[in-house]
């Protein structure tokens, strides 16, 4: 039997055994994390990488095949020569009234001096225009995927409101005459000229109206037109008076330039017209006649 001096000694030891095994009090077991109401709590990786994605820059064309790394860029803008007729700057629609109303156009201006097709209706200048001359216009058709044919950025550039130069996004497709390019139901174009949806395109086209003699036609309407600087059509006669859906009326007075609302948010930019004097028409040539003349 140990002596009670002994037994206090053997105590105390066993207590500050105890008290050495006790964790202190300022540090705190790891605890298991409180389900969130709703669900389990996203893991760390998967924010990280669902953070990544959405930060990662989208491909607007995702899923379109692209021929060629050019077919991405947008053909360069050309400023309007000093002679020109300036009929869409980026400012504003001043000298363009609706198809419908004839009243203030209602499509809407965009990013980057462009208009965009609003549906109610075309757009039209209100100068007219007869004889020769050249018109440069910029466009962009939208990317619809899930639309096919003439639903898929469809608008169209009339001269004299009445022959249509089709828009459309027929990139990459065998051209016919109501595709992108096409004068319609008049004319293929000869190439496929088109780059990929939502990149900007130019038409540099030369038209040269009907000639009448005594209120009968003696020469048609002819047109070469020029798609983001390949030419497409060449001097290629318009036997028709008016294309589908264009303004028709008397082919024998002068027309607006017209813009075509087809439901497509199809856009332009940098729209000018270089009248030509017709007595030095020369049928293939996009080149500026530097006698010039009102087309007014
Ligand atoms: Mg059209």
């Amino acid at each position: 039997m140990p002596s009670p001096f002994l037994r206090r000694l053997l105590l105390s030891l066993a207590l500050l055994g105890l008290m050495s095994c006790t964790p202190p009090p300022s540090v705190e077991a790891p605890s298991t994390p409180v389900e969130e109401k709703g669900g389990s709590p996203e893991p760390q990786t998967e924010k990280a990488a669902a953070s990544l994605q959405n930060d990662a820059p989208v491909d607007p064309l995702a899923g379109l095949k692209i021929a060629r790394p050019e077919d991405r860029q947008d053909t360069p803008t050309i400023p309007p020569p000093a002679n020109a007729i300036v009929l869409y700057d980026g400012k504003d629609l001043n000298g363009w009234v609706s198809t419908t109303n004839q009243g203030a156009p209602h499509w809407k201006q965009v990013e980057g001096g462009a208009i965009e097709v609003v549906k109610g209706g075309g757009i039209m200048t209100t100068r007219q225009f007869d004889g020769h001359f050249k018109l440069h216009v910029e466009f962009r058709v939208p990317y619809m995927p899930e639309a096919t044919g003439q639903a898929r950025g469809n608008s169209g550039v009339y001269l004299q409101g009445r022959y249509e130069v089709q828009v459309l996004d027929s990139y990459g497709l065998e051209s016919k005459d109501d595709d992108c390019g096409g004068i319609y139901k008049v004319a293929v174009p000869k190439v496929n000229a088109c780059k990929a949806p939502t990149v900007w395109q130019s038409y540099d086209i030369e038209f040269q109206a009907p000639r009448f003699q005594d209120g009968k036609k003696v020469e048609n309407a002819w047109i070469t037109v020029f798609q983001n600087g390949q030419q497409i059509h060449d001097h290629v006669e318009i036997p028709l008076d008016n294309t589908v859906a264009g303004l028709g009326g008397d082919p024998s007075q002068p027309g607006p330039i017209m813009l075509q609302d087809h439901n497509n948010p199809v856009q332009f930019r940098n729209i000018w017209l270089v009248p030509l004097d017709s007595a030095t028409s020369s049928p293939a040539s996009t080149d500026e006649d530097s006698n010039a003349r009102s087309g007014a």
